[in-house]
């Protein structure tokens, strides 16, 4: 069975997807996802490097989230696995596929756009965990909307809670509890320096996101806690067929990278365990481009 680690051509290591037009309603399922995307069930392959950590990860159930839980469980980390209640279905089996590589999973269904439901997030893994050390800002919210007049400012005020507010709760309430060693990644976007022109709001957390990195980053490292942030490109997820893009894009969805094809979770998940692993440790308030080739900066 081919891995990550397999030698292979990334052009072809997963079919050039043309999605059928599709939409569900906000969150999305994985499990009505269609062609379903690779969280890594089959392909990621661990080798101990995050043996004994203990991390949150939010947006755990689908995904590029699940992809990491998935393969931070096959490194040796117990997770705590945060969604919207609304995923139970998608969560049950992410946190059965931890289990089953022999980590502790802790289900945690929230709205991380409630400042409380942060900080008991975070106080839960502290006490089933036993500790902290690695916060894993994943959830996010993206709602196509093609004409300024037309974006309401309740999905304004949502977008920011869900990708900026979220993390800048769950990073104070982490910090307390934070070792040495410690590793906070969020997840940004290609759209923080190529905006789309439907994504106004979205795309502007995602900038955001990069900043505040490269900010605590700065600020933390003297206390031995590394802060960066991954930037997927066209990743196949729920996300974007829950108004994530215009419909009748998705056929086309990932096509114009330079590899052709969107990227699937289990590309990105590997990013996530070199940051939070030890063997990044000079590698501080940096973001790690997973786009498929497109020039970032
Ligand atoms: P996804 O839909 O599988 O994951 C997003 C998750 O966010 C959901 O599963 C949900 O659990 C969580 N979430 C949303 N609102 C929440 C709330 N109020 N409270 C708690 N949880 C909430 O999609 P994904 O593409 O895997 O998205 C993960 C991250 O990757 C997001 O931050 C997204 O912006 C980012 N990203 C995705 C792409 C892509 O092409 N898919 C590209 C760049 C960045
Ligand atoms: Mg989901």
């Amino acid at each position: 069975m081919a891995d990550q680690y397999t030698f292979q051509n990334p052009v072809t290591r997963y079919p050039k997807v043309s999605p059928p037009e599709q939409h569900q309603p906000e969150p999305g399922l994985d499990a009505r996802l269609d062609p379903r995307a690779d969280l890594g069930e089959q392909s990621y392959r661990g080798t101990g490097r995050l043996q004994g950590r203990k991390a949150i990860v939010t947006g755990a159930d689908s995904g590029i989230g699940a992809a990491t839980a998935i393969a931070f469980a096959r490194e040796g980390a117990d997770v705590v696995l945060c969604y919207l209640p609304d995923e139970a279905e998608d969560a049950e089996r992410i946190a059965t596929l931890v289990e089953e590589a022999g980590q502790r999973a802790v289900p945690f269904p929230a709205d991380l756009k409630d400042p409380e439901q942060c900080r008991e997030l975070v106080k839960t893994a502290v006490e089933q965990l036993g500790g902290l050390d690695i916060l894993v800002n994943n959830a996010g919210k993206q709602i196509s909307v093609q004409n300024l007049g037309d974006l309401p400012s309740e999905q304004f005020d949502e977008t920011l809670k869900t990708n900026l507010y979220a993390m800048y709760w769950l990073c104070q309430a982490a910090l307390p509890h934070l070792p040495a060693g410690s590793t906070i990644i969020n997840t940004t976007s290609i759209q923080a320096y190529k905006p789309s022109a439907h994504l106004l709001d979205y795309a502007l957390t995602k900038a955001g996101i990069n900043n505040f990195t490269k900010g605590l980053a700065q600020q933390l490292a003297p206390q031995g806690i590394r802060v960066n942030a991954v930037a997927p490109g066209p990743i196949w997820t729920p996300l974007q067929v829950s108004d994530g893009q215009p419909k009748e894009a998705l056929p086309e969805f990932g096509h114009d990278t330079p590899l052709g094809r969107a990227g699937q979770p289990a590309e990105v998940a590997p990013c996530f365990v070199f940051l939070a692993s030890a063997e990044s440790s000079y590698v501080v308030g940096e973001t790690l481009n997973v786009n498929g080739g497109t020039p970032s900066p």
